[in-house]
């Protein structure tokens, strides 16, 4: 019954031509570019991997949807047909629609944030980490110890630390805390999921110190995935169960729909509590749109009511965890060291162990990034000390903790087909690991440098 290939769970109406140039043309390319593929065009990539959000392709009823959308600016029956998406799912009866997720992590963390109060999560996002911030409040992450080892097996390496959670939060004082925020999957941990136990043991921990608990719920579907497979006790629950009792927990949520919503914009906070939910409505209304649209129209919300359902199906839920982990045992098998085992959205290769005769201040990881451009038209993001890395007093760099290389994939957009080509790709890289050189960075700006740093091949 059970066959070994995946295919699509569904069927192709309207394409799009992939972009394929010559290996000479991706070297010119890449040299315009500075060998930094954000400053690529993207008609100059053909498998682009650089991040799943917003890059979902949307089905035929979502396209239906769409076009039956009201735009009226208050009291939509678009509206009303995304409350009930979002209700039916949380449960939670207060939601505010915003045109993405950072939007609703402004709202809430600029709200209740300021100097003196700390947010705890397994890890923070860094949108999530830069708006507690911004509100001069502090964040600390608080994940497992197994979730830093990238080449450990271990089920749920998203999953929080609890007993450290009770440590910071007594070390703090609980009236300090701003709210306990659990990220699923983990996407800053490699989108590694969070278990039930765990959404259930930050449950008991926050109920034990009146804290507020929030789901930073953008990947919540390939989270329930998961758990089904790996956790005894929900193998026989549906996915859309598996998520509501995991919102059943928390006292609201934020979502980022650019992910697990199969829309390409769109987010949304959910709340329980009313008086919470009035602030951050008001603040909705001054900076986003008034509270049935927040930024988005009338076909957003159309499209997202209806994704938020689609995300659940198990046919698409077992084809994209499956293709994803096959993309990442595949070139695992082919001795590329990456991160294990492979999380939801993203294969993250370790590219300091693949190219361990380049320092980390010749940047291994924008070695990989080039290599994979040059050789396969492929667009993956360096995860390293390009991004993290800073320097110190002497103008030396302080490295990240790791050099990796994401490749991100989008959701219902390459076939099975692509992914085999990818995985061959990885032949030649492996063929070619040792002749790769470093690079060094010949311009760069003060925040954020990875999005337009400029290199210079070594
Ligand atoms: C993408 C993301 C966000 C921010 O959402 P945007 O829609 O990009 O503003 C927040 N948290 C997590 C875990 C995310 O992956």
């Amino acid at each position: 019954m059970s066959k070994k290939i995946i295919i699509e769970p569904f069927k192709i109406k309207t394409v799009e031509p992939l972009h394929i140039a010559t290996e000479q043309e991706r070297e010119q390319y890449l040299k315009n570019a500075f060998y930094n593929p954000f400053l690529l065009k993207s008609s100059q990539v053909t498998f682009d991997f650089l991040t799943d959000s917003g890059t979902s392709a949307m089905s035929s009823a979502q396209w239906a949807a769409l076009i039956d959308a009201d735009e009226s600016y208050a009291g939509a029956s678009s509206w009303e047909h995304l409350w009930q998406s979002i209700h039916d799912l949380t449960g939670y009866p207060y939601i505010l629609p915003t045109h993405q997720g950072r939007a609703a992590e402004r709202i809430l963390y600029g709200y209740i944030g300021k100097p003196g109060k700390v947010f705890i999560s397994n890890t923070h996002f860094d949108t999530t980490r830069a708006n507690i911030e911004f509100s001069g409040a502090t964040a600390i992450d608080c994940l497992i110890p197994e979730g830093s080892q990238p080449s450990l097996i271990y089920p749920f390496k998203g999953n929080m630390d609890i007993e450290k959670l009770e440590e910071i939060i007594l070390q703090h004082k609980a009236e300090n805390i701003g709210a306990v925020i659990l990220t699923v999957t983990n996407n800053s941990g490699g989108g590694q999921p969070v278990s039930m136990k765990n959404a259930r043991d930050v449950k008991r921990i926050c109920s034990k110190y009146s804290i507020l608990y929030i789901l930073d719920c953008c990947r919540i579907a390939e989270n329930a995935y998961f758990i089904k497979h790996r956790e005894k006790e929900f193998e026989h629950h549906s996915y859309f169960d598996i998520a509501k009792e995991m919102f059943s927990f928390a006292d609201g949520c934020i979502m980022s729909a650019k992910k697990d919503g199969l829309v390409n914009i769109g987010g949304f906070l959910a709340l329980r509590d009313k008086k919470l939910a009035d602030a951050c409505t008001n603040l909705l209304i001054i900076t986003e749109g008034f509270s049935t649209y927040g930024g988005l129209s009338g076909r957003d919300m159309e499209a997202l009511a209806v994704g938020l359902k689609e995300v659940f199906a198990p046919g698409y839920l077992t084809y994209r965890i499956k293709s994803t982990t096959y993309l990442g045992e595949k070139i695992s098998k082919k001795g590329v060291p990456i991160l294990l085992p492979v999380g939801g959205h993203a294969v993250y290769i370790d590219a300091k162990a693949l190219y361990p005769h380049i320092p980390v201040h010749e940047y291994p990881g924008q070695a990989l990034v080039c290599e994979l451009y040059k050789k396969g038209g492929i667009r993956s993001v360096e995860i390293g000390s390009v991004m993290f890395g800073k320097y110190d007093e002497q103008g030396k760099l302080i490295p990240s903790k790791m050099e990796l290389v994401r490749m991100a994939i989008p959701r219902r957009v390459y076939t099975q087909s692509h992914i085999d080509y990818v995985a061959e790709i990885f032949d030649e890289i492996i063929a070619d690991r040792n002749n790769v050189k470093g690079y060094k960075i010949i311009e760069e700006p003060e925040f954020l440098r990875h999005f337009t740093a400029k290199f210079q091949q070594l």
